[in-house]
C-alpha cells in the first residue's frame, strides 16, 4: 500500500509521473474518488510521463480517448454507462490486453471485465487543495510496482 498526501495539482502530477516510468504494455490502472477529486488531474500526469505531448482532458462525453506516446495510452471513464455497463462486455479486452496502458475511471461499473491483476488508485479531497492518494496493486505485477513507486516517489 502507497499513501501520499498532496497540496497542489503538480504534486498529483508528478506522483503519477513516477509512475508512469514503472508501466508497461497491457498494465491496467483503475482510478477511483468522488468528482473534482483528481482523477483527470492524476491521469494528466501519467500521459506526460508516458511522453505524450496531447493535452488530456476528461472523457466523459466520449468514453474512451487514445493517445500516443513512448506506450498508448487509453483513458477510459464509464461514469456515463453507470451501472448497465456492468452487463455487458463492450469490447474491453481490446484495451486491457491491448499494446497501451488502460486507466479507468468509475470502473467499478465494468468490474467483471478487468483482467486478473491491476492497479487501483483511490484519490480522497481532504481538504480545498489537499488530496490523499492510495495506491495497492492487485496480483504480483502491481503489488512489487507500488513497493518500486513507494521508494521512487520524490514527494
Ligand atoms: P475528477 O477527474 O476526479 O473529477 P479532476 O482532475 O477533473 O477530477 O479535477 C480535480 C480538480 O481539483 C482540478 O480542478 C484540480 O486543479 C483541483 N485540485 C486542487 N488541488 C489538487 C490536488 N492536490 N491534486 C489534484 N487536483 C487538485
Ligand atoms: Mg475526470
Amino acid at each position: 500500500m502507497f499513501q501520499r498526501i498532496t497540496h497542489t495539482p503538480e504534486e498529483t502530477k508528478q506522483i503519477a509521473k513516477t509512475l508512469a516510468e514503472l508501466l508497461g504494455a497491457g498494465d491496467v490502472l483503475t482510478l477511483a474518488g468522488d468528482l473534482g477529486a483528481g482523477k483527470t488531474t492524476f491521469t494528466q500526469g501519467l500521459a506526460s510521463g508516458l511522453g505524450i505531448e496531447e493535452a488530456v482532458s476528461s472523457p466523459t462525453f466520449t468514453l474512451i480517448r487514445e493517445y500516443e506516446g513512448r506506450i498508448p495510452l487509453y483513458h477510459i471513464d464509464v461514469y456515463r454507462l453507470g451501472e448497465q455497463a456492468g452487463g455487458e462486455n463492450l469490447g474491453w479486452d481490446e484495451y486491457f490486453y491491448g499494446n497501451g496502458v488502460t486507466v479507468v475511471e468509475w470502473a467499478d461499473f465494468i468490474k467483471n471485465w478487468l483482467p486478473d491483476e491491476w492497479l487501483q488508485i483511490e484519490i480522497q479531497k481532504t481538504g480545498d487543495l489537499e488530496r490523499t492518494i492510495h495506491i495497492s496493486g492487485v496480483g504480483e505485477r502491481f503489488q512489487r510496482m507500488v513497493k518500486e513507486l513507494d521508494d521512487r516517489c520524490p514527494i
